[in-house]
């Protein structure tokens, strides 16, 4: 673990000065609603300036807004967990409850999209990040057959706990990581060319890791030569969002963590509560978004997502 070079009142530590770039000068964290009990799974909706996330524990999908405030879009929302859209707009959904990647279709009513590999239930998808090409790739750990406030259990048919490459187009599901434990949030870099995936198994296993693997992308649809990218502490690393550079934010269990592609650690913005999740948002796509306990949090950044 870096030492941190300084610490600024806004509680940002900085390892590297590449990490003073990419926070907007002046910016502080910002609370903007909390009332769940444990958020996850944000994603942001341009059209209304708004933001949808879960409330997994809670087994409900809310809804916040600057002009409208805090409201429930589903009560219950079968554990909806990681969301985000599609090329046309709409909410695509990992819902452990259902064991299923979930759509909401344009008349609002929520349809499964897939629910098996190899004939087999999957165990419960958990987080979820759609391709260019348009295809979803989702992580598939067992906990919401495994944790009581996760989904509604039963039993595990898949061998292993999975990457997934799922093509909506066509139906065709392929599992394109199989040697992670437990494999959880996930992203793209830029470019596409290279996958990162949390693997957060310390948490349910003695032997398990607490690390990002990052995967090489093979012709769009595989994903090889996976290799530790950064290992996490405290807590174990939840979801991830990658900005315009390639710099990897990462949740943990007090921050939000920013590496370089190189592999450097950058430094922490320093979050009051364990951070789940997190995504960009805003009109410029400049804020970070970050779920964490029973909370969302904002800061304004100097650098973007691609779209
Ligand atoms: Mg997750």
């Amino acid at each position: 673990m870096a030492e941190a070079i300084e610490m600024l009142p806004n509680a940002i530590e900085i390892y590297d000065d590449r990490m003073r770039s990419l926070i907007r000068p002046g910016a502080s964290l910002q609370k903007l609603t909390d009332g769940a009990v444990h958020s996850e799974g944000p994603v942001y909706c341009r059209e209304d300036d708004s933001i949808v996330w879960s409330d997994d524990h809670g087994n409900r999908l809310l809804r916040w807004s600057a002009s409208d405030g805090l409201s429930v879009l589903r009560d219950p929302s079968d554990y909806q967990n990681g969301n985000d859209h599609d090329l046309e707009g709409r909410l695509v959904s990992c819902s452990s409850g259902l064991r299923a990647i979930i759509r909401q279709e344009y008349n609002g009513q929520w349809q499964v999209l897939c629910d098996r590999y190899q004939g087999k239930r999957l165990n419960s998808p958990n987080d979820l990040i759609v391709k260019r090409d348009g295809t979803i790739w989702f992580t598939d750990p067992p906990y919401g057959i495994t944790e009581p406030n996760q989904g509604y259990g039963g039993e595990q048919e898949q061998p292993g706990s999975y990457v997934y490459r799922f093509d909506p187009a066509t139906g065709e599901i392929d599992a394109v990581i199989t040697d992670m434990l437990r494999p959880n949030g996930l992203a793209f870099n830029p470019d596409e060319q290279l996958l990162y995936v949390s693997d957060s198994s310390a948490f349910d296993l003695s032997e398990g890791y607490h690390h990002v693997r990052i995967y090489e992308v093979v012709e769009g649809q595989n994903a090889i030569n996976g290799r530790v990218f950064a290992v996490i502490d405290p807590g174990q690393p939840d979801g991830l969002s990658i900005d315009e550079h390639g710099n990897v934010f990462i949740s943990s269990e007090d921050s939000v963590q920013v590496y370089a592609p190189d592999g450097t650690h950058l430094g922490k913005i320093l979050v009051p509560e364990t951070v789940a999740n997190l995504t960009f948002g805003g009109k410029n796509r400049d804020r970070l978004i970050i779920a964490a306990g029973h909370s969302l949090y904002t800061i304004g950044l100097n650098t973007y997502r691609m779209q």
